[in-house]
């Protein structure tokens, strides 16, 4: 975006027209942060904004101020969401790369006639889809582009405490607590900013993290006792969990959330892989460190794709087959996988 883009979308945001924020399905902490950081910050301008989410985000994110106002579209009747999507003046997607990441909702978001706005991180943003593009894949987070965008649009007075907590919340979910994506010194600017703003970090850290059912913590110990499988000589572990197993375990929405960057820990491992059965298919998450990039097996055998430390795909064999397909895969990564990392 140039200069004259980011002051002629300040104007668009002051006007008198909706404006529909959204993220992709499945929203993570990175994916509601975003649209809630805008959503506080436009609606001191604008009060006519909505938060529209393809489905239903987790539990350890509704302490975000105004979260239970959130639309989330595959509860609402297709006719409604088609009326509120065509009101809208501007759409902003963010923290995906393409409509099709917001699965089931896409359809009804193109063809709404709005301006559309992405923001996002991601490789390889399907351009012609949007109006106006703010993608960078050296940023942590789009948390953190959303802060650069309200900042170059003039509105960082308006970056209030309730937005400034969201963005932390995007920053810090999608470094995994300044683990990896972290490298630049912009991203803790950014951060002793939102401090200053009034953000409580330690109260964040506990709202965030500290915020998950004992069943929870019972499937993440069932998970590593029970369901690691290490593959010792592809430096790769997998965990596999049955929607029994979850079932088993009172799962809810986000559970597993973290549970792949665990086996990260264990020195030798340099790829982490979940895989979680939901109702048609097997959900994959895919992790790693150092130089070895994940989204590459994640986008040509699993239908994904994401970053290179982090991504996801889909499966539609069974969780053994799964296994056997990735078994067969890795052999040709062999050599970069016990190669010296960074
Ligand atoms: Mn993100």
């Amino acid at each position: 975006m140039t200069n004259s883009d980011f002051s002629s979308i300040g104007n668009l945001l002051r006007g008198q027209g909706n404006i529909i924020i959204t993220s992709h399905y499945n929203p993570d902490g990175d994916a509601v942060g975003s649209a809630m950081a805008m959503y506080h910050t436009i609606k001191q301008i604008n009060p006519n904004v909505t938060v529209v989410l393809p489905n239903r985000f987790p539990d350890f994110l509704k302490w975000i101020k105004n979260a239970a106002d959130v639309v989330i579209f595959d509860q609402y009747d297709q006719q409604n969401m088609a009326g509120l999507f065509n009101k809208a003046s501007v759409i902003f997607c963010l923290d995906y790369n393409a409509p099709s990441r917001v699965e089931s909702m896409a359809d009804t978001m193109m063809a709404a006639p709005a301006t559309k706005i992405l923001i996002d991180h991601h490789p390889n943003p399907d351009t012609a889809a949007f109006n106006y593009l703010l993608s960078k894949i050296s940023a942590s987070s789009t948390a953190e582009l959303v802060y650069e965008f309200l900042e170059e649009s003039g509105l960082t007075s308006y970056i209030n405490k309730a937005a400034a907590e969201c963005i932390y919340t995007g920053i810090i979910t999608d470094t995994g607590s300044f683990s990896f994506s972290c490298n630049n010194p912009k991203t803790y600017r950014i951060m002793a900013a939102l401090i200053e703003i009034g953000v409580d970090a330690e109260k964040l850290h506990r709202l965030i993290y500290d915020n998950f059912s004992e069943s929870r913590l019972r499937l993440l110990g069932y998970a590593f006792d029970k369901k690691l499988l290490i593959l010792s000589e592809y430096r790769t572990a997998i965990i596999s969990l049955s929607k029994q197993e979850l079932n088993d375990f009172q799962y809810k929405t986000g559970d597993t959330e973290g549970i792949v960057n665990y086996p990260l820990s264990i020195k030798e491992i340099n790829v982490s892989i979940l895989m979680t059965e939901r109702d048609d298919l097997i959900r994959l998450s895919f992790r790693s460190k150092g130089d070895f990039a994940v989204n590459r097996i994640a986008a040509e055998y699993f239908e994904g794709g994401g970053h290179k430390n982090a991504a996801g795909g889909n499966s539609y064999l069974s969780i053994n087959d799964t296994i056997e397909k990735i078994k067969s895969i890795l052999p040709f990564y062999q050599n970069e996988l016990n190669g010296d990392f960074k």
